[in-house]
């Protein structure tokens, strides 16, 4: 499955053959845009492995082709396009996704993969003299849309999912995760760990839109993640007594949905508290009739927190607040951790660089800000691996992982130029 890599060094001084005039960030945009929309919804679905992912695939690889890049898809299905020798060691990679969660907005994942070809295109304007190598990479099924776990592409490469595990995956209708590639076309019988790639990198820079409002806040278009903040999952089952809901007395009920509604208040208290999130997103409930009181209310917490003390006390105070609420009224309660990830650092010394590198900017006095994130990215797995930054896009809406998610042009463009002088600073002479 490995492309031809290019053998002439003089590559890295990089402009394509035939000197083409390069798409604009604009015009990628546009062509990029009607891949995979619903036309109902205007949200994008584009799952790993569907047809729709293939026709983001293809648009990375005619990218890469077009500006005379080395294009590589690897043992896991991860999208690499070269320029200088992958085998030469320490190089600068760029990239993000192209999938996206069902309904999703345009921008997660796509910013940071335009921004990277429209970053190298100004880099080759400036006439840039490559002193390492660079890749643009487009990360497999970061979502998780459609198999249940996010970063299924990073993950195997870096050693956090194993091939045995990944075989295992099915999405909603019983696919398992090779058998979807083999019908793309993709050959699953190389998933595994990449530790050889991952040790030809020296860094991996993610750009990325927002998802949140800091930097509408702040008034910047652009910052640098610090972290990704410790997060995790826990279920909070409540047992009652389940009775007629036209036939027993308020005072003998042993109702657990009061607690429940009580637990998602306290939640919210010890979220504000804390400067944390604390969020009841999804609950079952038995016998689940409209005229029965409860036997059981299965409510799932999702809590994130800039840092693990934070994350344990709002934990620990719904807890807390659940159990007291839950003596009151004679119900029995259990509470369970399914899911954890600690807090990701970036690595500081790259922070610092992109820091350095941004605020020396003319015109670029006021320092870049600097923010943490709840959501996962691609970047947070391999930084376990290898030196990691993210650069984050202003979202004026705030707004994630829907149509309404959103980056005006001037703040993209603005995004490709820190890019654009992140990358010269790192990977130029
Ligand atoms: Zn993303």
């Amino acid at each position: 499955m490995t492309a031809s890599l290019p053998a002439e060094p003089g590559h890295a001084e990089g402009a394509p053959g035939d000197g083409r005039r390069q798409p604009s960030f604009q015009e990628m945009w546009r062509e990029l845009a009607p891949l995979g929309r619903d036309s109902g919804s205007g949200g994008y679905r584009r799952y790993a492995w569907t047809a729709a992912d293939a026709d983001c695939r293809a648009w990375f690889r005619a990218q890469a082709e077009a500006r005379g890049l080395a294009y590589e898809l690897d043992r896991n299905g991860n999208q690499w396009a070269w320029l200088g020798d992958p085998l030469a060691g320490d190089a600068v990679v760029t990239g993000s996704h192209l999938d996206s969660v069902p309904d999703g907005g345009a921008f997660d994942g796509p910013l940071g993969v335009v921004s990277s070809f429209a970053a190298l295109d100004e880099l080759r304007r400036r006439g840039a003299r490559f002193s390492r190598p660079l890749a643009l990479t487009n990360f497999g099924d970061e979502e998780g849309a459609r198999f249940g776990l996010a970063c299924v592409g990073s993950r195997l490469t870096a050693g956090q999912l194993t091939a045995e595990q990944a075989h295992e995956l099915r999405d909603g209708d019983g696919i398992t995760l090779p058998r979807a590639m083999e019908a793309a076309g993709c050959d699953p019988s190389t998933l595994g760990p990449d530790p050889e790639r991952l040790a030809r990198i020296g860094a991996f820079i993610e750009l990325h839109v927002e998802q949140g409002r800091a930097l509408d806040l702040s008034g910047d278009p652009v910052g640098i993640a610090s972290a990704i903040w410790p997060h995790g999952r826990w279920r909070f089952d409540f047992r009652g007594e389940a009775n007629h809901a036209g036939t027993t007395r308020l005072t003998d009920r042993r109702d657990p949905m009061l607690t429940y509604a009580e637990t998602v208040l306290a939640a919210r208290r010890e979220a504000e508290l804390a400067g944390a999130l604390a969020t009841f997103g999804k609950i079952s409930v038995e016998p689940n009739g409209v005229n029965a009181i409860p036997s059981l209310v299965r409510g799932w917490l999702d809590s994130r927190a800039a840092d693990q003390s934070a994350l344990d006390t709002v934990v620990a105070g719904i807890e807390a607040a659940a159990r007291a609420c839950a003596d009151r009224a004679g119900i029995e309660l259990s509470v369970v951790r399914e899911s954890f990830t600690p807090v990701v650092e970036f690595e500081h010394a790259l922070r610092d660089e992109l820091g350095k590198i941004l605020g020396q900017r003319p015109g670029g006095a006021a320092p870049v800000p600097v923010l943490g994130t709840g959501a996962g990215h691609d970047a947070g797995i391999l930084s376990g691996s290898i030196p990691t930054a993210m650069l984050f896009v202003r979202n004026p809406t705030g707004v994630s992982h829907s149509p309404a998610e959103y980056a005006a042009e001037d703040d993209c463009v603005a995004g490709v130029l820190a890019l654009a002088d992140v990358l010269e600073g790192l990977a130029c002479a």
